[in-house]
């Protein structure tokens, strides 16, 4: 199937740049969002949940279905809970510490059964299904073991996570979302999926500014105060520990951008793994394994049209905010 396809999955951690990939996928026309699963990292997994009903129905979507995913890495024996650095970047909230009311939605259903099911419904009607996780690969790497059909239905998944050139934003060489679960990733890798990896190598790249946040504040909306206060206290982060990007990475939404409108990123074609163990724990990194297959799975975004993209962007998101 082809990467045409206008149903699409978020898999979200809902801290501030999920966020943003959520109202980036709700003021884009040409895509449906038909549900999100959520998933631990920048919060738990429970307070992804909470996020995502009350930024849904701050954003007039209450009809999108919120669905619970993994609350923990492959290899783990307890919940997740974030550190106090993730709590300092994205609030102890995940939302910059901005109060936001949400509808309690009782019972959110299974992620897995959501995903089986829209797999089952996208090969009946011959409609491709974009999934785009921003968080840790662990629900995807729950899927790949359990819902047939799955790699057809899914084209070539677009995630945000990991850096190929770069170095890590964890340690020299860990990704955060590929860092709170090697494993899942490593999974997904080298699973037979087809994935464009969208990591630090581009999202690094693209910047959004306090302009950019006063302007959703001038919309008068309370959307457009709550993300542009939200997005202000992640900013301030940025500009206390690198101060040189001069605001914000956009990682989350670019990975969202990047599905609908693939000619976005350039890309790489390689084949990837990822180390598991030692200092380099985390790193993405081409599989010596299958360096000479000629074929590769994975799509490792190396550059971005920064100017077309920060367009979308505030077009995208203005509309969703208004
Ligand atoms: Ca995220």
């Amino acid at each position: 199937m082809s990467d045409a396809a206008r149903r699409l999955i978020l898999d979200l951690d809902t801290g501030v740049d999920d966020a943003l990939a959520l109202a980036y996928a709700l003021g884009s026309p040409d895509v449906e969002l038909v549900g999100v699963i959520c998933t631990y990292g920048n919060v738990t997994m429970r307070t992804a949940v909470r996020n995502t009903v009350a930024l849904l129905g701050l954003l007039g979507h209450d009809e999108v279905p919120v669905l619970v995913g993994a609350d923990r890495a492959l290899a783990a024996t307890a919940p997740f809970s974030p550190s106090e650095g993730v709590m300092r970047i994205h609030g102890e909230n995940g939302l910059g510490n901005q109060r936001i009311a949400g509808l309690c939605r009782c019972a959110p259903g299974d992620g897995l059964d959501f995903l089986r099911e829209e797999v089952r419904r996208a090969t009946e009607d011959g409609v491709g299904l974009l999934y785009v996780p921003t968080g840790p690969l662990t629900n995807l790497a729950h899927a790949l073991g359990s819902i047939s059909g799955l790699a057809d239905a899914l084209g070539r998944v677009t995630f945000m996570g990991g850096a190929l050139a770069v170095p890590g934003n964890v340690t020299p060489c860990a990704e955060a979302n590929v860092a709170n679960d090697p494993a899942a990733a490593d999974a997904v890798l080298r699973g037979g999926l087809r994935t464009r990896m969208i990591g630090l190598d581009v999202t690094h790249q693209a910047i959004l500014t306090r302009e950019d946040t006063a302007a959703w504040r001038e919309l008068g909306t309370p959307a457009g105060r709550l993300f542009a206060d939200m997005t202000d206290h992640y900013i301030a982060i940025y500009e206390e520990n690198n101060p040189q990007m001069g605001g914000c990475a956009l990682h989350d939404p670019l990975a969202v951008a990047a599905a609908l409108a693939p000619t976005l990123v350039g890309c790489l074609h390689a084949n990837l793994r990822v180390d598991l163990e030692g200092a380099s724990r985390g790193r993405t990194v081409c599989d010596p394994d299958r360096l000479r297959d000629s074929h590769k799975t994975c799509d490792v975004a190396l550059t971005v049209d920064v100017p077309r993209f920060l367009g979308e962007f505030r077009s995208r998101v203005g509309r969703a905010l208004s």
